[in-house]
């Protein structure tokens, strides 16, 4: 359960992996970046997805009450990977690039990164293997920090400032990994 933050990083990361050709200058990265926005924030909101089950928690005041539950399986994550990839199918265009690997990567990342994380308010973990068992899994080495999401209130607490920057301070230098891969420094 790292914030926003955290996830989108990581989505970006995978879709600059995947779409940004290597470059010479810093006026190309930036005309690059241009003409991939649309591409980019697609994989940023896509790595987000399964966090929409807060939104539900709302109505219950409670953010927590249907959080990792459904939306944080493995098979959801394949079931939408794949809905996606058919429907891009469909519409015979998107999907080429759209790869399903790429949306399998993307929805994974949620997972991983939240079963990664800190957590201190039970249930503890991701249940990843509903329906096929009840467990909720974490890792014994988690290294994101925990947020405090109790209420809509505590999402605006200094604990989560401080998380936000730590997550940051954990995933920009993998954006800057990327870029710096990217960069084409051979004399031509
Ligand atoms: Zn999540």
């Amino acid at each position: 359960m790292p914030s926003p933050i955290a996830h989108s990083l990581i989505g970006l990361i995978l879709g600059l992996i995947r779409f940004l050709p290597r470059y010479r200058r810093r006026d190309e990265l930036a005309s690059q970046f241009r003409a991939l926005w649309r591409l980019l924030l697609f994989c940023v909101l896509l790595a987000n997805v399964p966090d929409l089950d807060y939104f539900f928690g709302i109505f219950r005041d409670n953010l927590n009450y249907y959080h990792q539950t459904v939306t944080h399986t493995l098979v959801w994550v394949g079931v939408m990977a794949l809905a996606i990839w058919a429907y891009g199918r469909l519409r015979k265009r998107r999907a080429s690039w759209l790869s399903f690997g790429l949306l399998l990567a993307l929805l994974g990342s949620h997972l991983l990164a939240d079963w990664l994380t800190v957590d201190r308010s039970p249930p503890i973990g991701v249940m990843l293997a509903w329906p096929f068992s009840d467990r909720f899994y974490h890792a014994a080495f988690a290294f994101f920090p925990p947020p405090a999401k109790q209420t809509w209130a505590d999402l605006w607490s200094l604990q989560n400032l401080r998380l936000v920057l730590v997550e940051t301070a954990i995933t920009l230098p993998a954006v800057i990994a990327v870029l710096w891969f990217k960069h084409d420094r051979a004399k031509h």
